[in-house]
């Protein structure tokens, strides 16, 4: 299967979907999409003045364009992030354009696909907000709330399995990934770079902690406007002076890590991967996107146990509580095909910020059970 990725959208839609070779699979976006179906929706996205513009989604949004390819975005920074919202536990923001949620996994011809919405601030993480702080109304504080990563999508990525994902998807660096690539190389590219690298600064470390647990084939990141390739090697465990093999057959033994650039001249902000899926799944031989079986369960799990906002952070150092969830777990989703249920709510003419109802988010609600 032929991938494209690009790093960050930016709006750009009409130039990616141009310059993608014409046989791609599919096309993994990794954030900053600004999914703007009206000026309205501009209100909701942290994004200075001389870059605010509407962009081309919208015109997915209405039908007047068709997306030509299965395309799978995470949510970065830059986002239309009341929308974002109304589609938390992931759905199509236009036909064939799907939305992975604040943690989310599909299946797509065989391949396992997940991604988590968002970039780091110490200070949030560490102090996160009550739910309903990230609903609207949205003041210009309480907006960034959404895309900042909490402690609950923490938990719900380690609830995922260990190698079994062909690809995940952070905006943000996964924190230290530069030191598993050509360093010096990306130091001399983006000099500014140097001071967070020395302090341990550049990145997610949630991310950083979910690659490390999950150990997909391939990891994807924008963010950054760079390119940048990485290879963290699971295998070989330094053990004294000896180098100790310590994996089962079934394990993936390294994660390649892909960043790609923002749209631009000069910048090269689509990457082309081949794959092979490796899973006997029934979406093989489907041309539908597909749930990741225990999905579901990790959100309704993590929702229902994890009521207050510091729940996750203070049980997270020994763990206890992620063990006492991955217990509980049952694993038991059947397979089912996400329904191809898109429909628009929004009014393109609408000019000030509002809240729309998500008939895609409450039959997934319906479907699972899920009350939050
Ligand atoms: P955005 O497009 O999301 O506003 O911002 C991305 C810009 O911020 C890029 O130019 C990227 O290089 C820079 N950037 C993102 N994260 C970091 C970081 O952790 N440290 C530094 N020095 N620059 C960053
Ligand atoms: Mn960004």
């Amino acid at each position: 299967m032929k991938i494209a990725i690009n790093g960050c959208c930016h709006g750009e839609l009409n130039t990616i979907y141009s310059l993608i070779p014409f046989d791609t699979d599919l096309l993994i976006i990794c954030g900053d999409f600004q999914a703007f179906r009206n000026k309205g929706d501009m209100e909701a996205a942290l994004i200075p003045n001389k870059y605010k513009r509407m962009g081309d989604f919208h015109d997915y949004y209405t039908g007047e364009r068709e997306a030509p390819v299965v395309t799978i975005v995470v949510g970065g920074n830059h986002e239309s992030l009341s929308y974002l919202q109304e589609l938390r536990y992931g759905g199509w923001l236009a036909p064939s354009i799907y939305y992975l949620g604040e943690v989310g996994a599909v299946w797509y011809k065989g391949l396992l696909i997940g991604g988590v919405l968002g970039i780091f601030n110490w200070h949030l993480f560490s102090h996160p907000p009550a739910a309903s702080d990230e609903l609207p109304p949205y003041t210009a504080s309480s907006v960034r709330l959404v895309y900042h990563t909490k402690p609950r999508q923490l938990a719900k990525g380690m609830l995922l399995p260990r190698s079994q994902f062909d690809i995940f998807i952070s905006h943000d660096w996964p924190n230290g990934i530069e030191h598993y690539g050509n360093l010096g190389q990306l130091i001399r590219t983006k000099p500014y770079f140097e001071p967070d690298i020395a302090n341990l600064r550049l990145g997610l470390p949630v991310a950083m902690a979910l690659l490390q647990h999950i150990r997909p084939r391939y990891w994807c990141s924008g963010h950054m406007h760079v390119m940048y390739e990485a290879e963290v090697d699971f295998a070989a465990k330094v053990n004294a002076n000896e180098i100790e093999l310590d994996m089962d057959d079934e394990e993936i033994p390294s994660t390649r890590f892909i960043a790609v650039d923002k749209p631009g001249r000069k910048r090269k902000f689509v990457s082309v991967i081949e794959m092979q899926p490796v899973h006997a799944h029934p979406s093989l031989n489907s041309d539908s996107l597909w749930y990741y079986e225990p999905m579901a369960e990790i959100n309704l799990i993590v929702n229902s146990q994890i009521t207050a906002p510091t729940d996750v952070f203070e049980n997270i150092s020994g763990w206890s509580l992620l063990e006492k969830l991955r217990s509980n777990l049952k694993n038991q989703g059947v397979a089912r095909v996400i329904p191809d249920n898109f429909t628009p709510v929004a009014s393109a003419e609408a000019d000030t910020l509002a809240t729309y109802p998500s008939p895609q988010t409450d039959a997934y609600r319906k479907l699972f059970g899920i009350i939050a």
